[in-house]
């Protein structure tokens, strides 16, 4: 059989699988089937960054039978089966971030930019070409160290919760509730948060409570709008088929805390913040 070697650069459009680039004949659901199914999701609609609104059952991708049937199949089963590690559950928000990243990308391209292309050096400039090189992790023909290369954050609640899924590009995260068990997962930060103590110290007493979900929103709202005002530097190796943190992550600059970005975002997500002044 052949092998997939290298990661090698191609254009993205309708025919091509957008994992490794062969001739698509398949589609990928974005949202898989089986949680579409668990929580009813066919037509919802989810509103995309440019504001298009599209219902789950529409949002596919072109696949090619092997990336779509072997590679991610396998680890859709460990995630509908509740066996997933932190490795699988990044993999997995990668897939999902990316997927609506070039749709997002693909819908440009039919308004205005033909023949759209990402390379195949991975670029610490460029986070969907770190995230395009992210989704050969799931058939080891990319490899991260640390593995999730991203912080993971697993919440449990007592009561099943309903499906809730937010995507916040330019952070490259994504925030996803499956029913019992919630996710936050910060793809491309090189385990920053991971490291950080404060945030570490909040996430453990966290998890010890009966959580709500306005609980993990908040947790989310805060981090992105700490991340949005910090300036972190993590010294990186890439070579071919590698990415490895070399050490911890440096903060270069740190702006005070913006009140007023913290309450839009708790505002989107739909919970209200009450600070004190
Ligand atoms: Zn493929």
């Amino acid at each position: 059989m052949e092998q997939f070697t290298k990661i090698k650069s191609f254009e993205i459009d309708n025919e091509t699988c957008f994992v490794c680039g062969r001739k698509a004949t398949t589609r990928e659901h974005i949202f898989p089937k089986w949680l579409q199914h668990k929580f009813d999701l066919w037509d919802q609609k989810l509103v995309l960054p440019n504001e298009t609104k599209i219902s789950y059952r529409q949002l596919v991708v072109p696949c090619c039978p092997k990336c779509n049937g072997e590679v991610f199949g396998k680890l859709e089963k460990v995630i509908s089966n509740e066996s997933e590690t932190d490795s699988d559950i990044w993999r997995w928000a990668n897939k999902i971030h990316f997927c609506l990243t070039i749709k997002d990308k693909i819908f440009e391209w039919d308004r205005k930019n033909p023949g759209y292309k990402i390379g195949d050096v991975i670029s610490t400039k460029d986070p969907l070409e770190q995230a395009r090189h992210y989704l050969h992790c799931v058939s080891g023909d990319f490899k991260c160290s640390p593995d999730p290369f991203g912080s993971v954050f697993r919440f449990n609640f007592k009561q099943e919760q309903k499906f809730n899924f937010i995507h916040i590009i330019n952070s490259s995260s994504i925030f996803i509730s499956l029913g019992n068990r919630a996710y936050i997962v910060f793809i491309k930060d090189c385990q920053f948060f991971k490291d950080h103590k404060g945030i570490m110290e909040e996430y453990n007493e966290l998890i010890l409570r009966d959580l709500k979900m306005s609980d993990v929103l908040y947790f989310y709202a805060k981090n992105l709008e700490y991340l949005a005002r910090t300036t972190v530097t993590n010294p990186l190796m890439i070579k071919e088929g590698e990415i490895v943190k070399l050490g911890r992550a440096s903060i270069r600059k740190i702006e005070p805390k913006n009140t007023e970005l913290l309450k839009a975002i708790c505002n989107q997500f739909g919970i209200n913040l009450i600070i004190p002044d």
